[in-house]
């Protein structure tokens, strides 16, 4: 099956199944008709919502059924290369999957939420000027289960599954904000959201859940009627000239044109607004004519404007706007009736911070090929 992981060992791997999967499988291992849905539920509980990372701990299940599927199925999690602790709490992680490629994902807890903020490609192929991520080719999409993998590798971290002693929701909100475009990889990100906001597993509601693109158009409307997540779009820019230039996606669809989406979107009302999220770069698009221009884009839209003081990377050809551009910014944009919040740099000194995340991925696969070029 496409996008799902292997160890190389054969097992069929089980998280990233939907509960079709999961029969499909409990149908190959011989379990009789009758009882493949009521299998398949205790162990989306164990898998989901208890977080099991092995059959024999899944007590309720018959002895010789937990034998039969430790012997032939797996229970994924990535690997933990590495993990940061920033001075504000912040964790980063540094995921290896079984190819020994990597993504990262980041934890960002605060007062009234913890916010797991997740990859869907390794490397990315949009090449945004001012994003670390998009120096970095893109090496691959991730699968169900490296996607939804992220969450349970975090949850392990934070020791939160639920047990009777046990009741805090650390991860309590999930934002597609990682590395990779998600809706370049649609599939794969509604798999694992699926399985996020099922209420019997993770279950965290889809407006707990953010999904942020650059403007992949037509997959926004599949991500409206599918998913029906909360939508974050990566303006930038207010004009096309400029934004070609630092979000080059919007050559191929031009700002009238995602702007059309967004007016789309279901569900849209005041309680429910989309995202624009307006990266500040100085000199470049931090005006105050730019600010007014925004306003007069949006209008009517539903939305909140969500203002990202740059974070900066080795080697990045711009810098941050000033302090005084950004209030003055965000002073427009919100006396036109926006919420025009300035987002908190979270985790700047372990490099966590927007923008920041580059995993090494493609430098370990060119020293590996350098290797055995010079083997050969
Ligand atoms: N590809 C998706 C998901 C990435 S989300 C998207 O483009 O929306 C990451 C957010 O951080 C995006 O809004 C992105 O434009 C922004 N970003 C990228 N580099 C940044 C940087 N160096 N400083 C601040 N924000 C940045």
């Amino acid at each position: 099956m496409s996008g799902q992981v292997s160890d190389g060992s054969g097992r069929i791997e089980l998280i990233g199944l939907d509960r079709a999967g999961l029969k499909s499988v409990l149908a190959e291992l011989g379990e009789p008709a009758d009882k493949r849905a009521m299998r398949a539920e205790q162990l989306w509980h164990w898998l989901y919502h208890r977080g099991a990372t092995d059959f024999a701990s899944m007590t309720n299940l018959a002895k010789d059924f937990r034998a039969r599927l430790a012997e032939r199925c797996g229970i994924f999690r990535p690997g933990i290369a590495r993990r940061q602790v920033s001075i504000d709490g912040t964790r980063k992680y540094l995921l290896d999957f079984a190819d020994s490629n990597r993504a990262e994902a980041v934890y960002i807890p605060d007062d009234d939420r913890g916010t797991l903020c997740v990859s869907s490609q390794v490397g990315c192929a949009l090449k945004c000027s001012f994003c670390h991520t998009g120096t970095q080719k893109l090496v691959r999409d991730l699968g169900p289960a490296e996607i939804v993998g992220q969450i349970l590798a975090a949850r392990d971290d934070l020791g939160e599954w639920p047990t009777p002693a046990n009741e805090k929701r650390l991860l309590s909100n999930i934002v597609m904000m990682g590395m990779g475009e998600p809706l370049l990889n649609f599939e794969a990100v509604a798999a694992a959201l699926r399985i996020a906001m099922d209420g019997r597993g993770i279950a965290l509601s889809r407006r707990r859940i953010t999904l942020s693109t650059a403007g992949v158009v037509p997959a926004i409307e599949r991500c409206g009627a599918e998913l029906g997540v909360s939508l974050a779009i990566s303006l930038h820019a207010v004009r096309d000239e400029l934004r070609d230039e630092l979000v080059p996606i919007n050559k191929k669809w031009p700002i009238a044109e995602l702007l059309a989406a967004c007016r789309r979107y279901p569900g849209l009302k005041n309680a429910r607004r989309i995202t624009f999220e307006y990266v500040m770069l100085r000199g470049v698009n931090d005006s105050p004519a730019e600010a007014r221009e925004l306003v007069r884009l949006i209008k009517g839209i539903p939305a909140k404007v969500n203002l990202i003081p740059f974070n900066a990377w080795p080697g990045a050809p711009y810098q941050c706007s000033t302090e005084a551009a950004i209030k003055a910014f965000s002073d427009i944009v919100f006396a036109a009736g926006y919420a025009a919040p300035v987002r908190a740099p979270r985790g700047r000194d372990i490099m966590a911070a927007c923008g920041q995340l580059r995993s090494d991925s493609e430098r370990r696969r060119r020293s590996a090929a350098a290797e055995s070029s010079a083997t050969a």
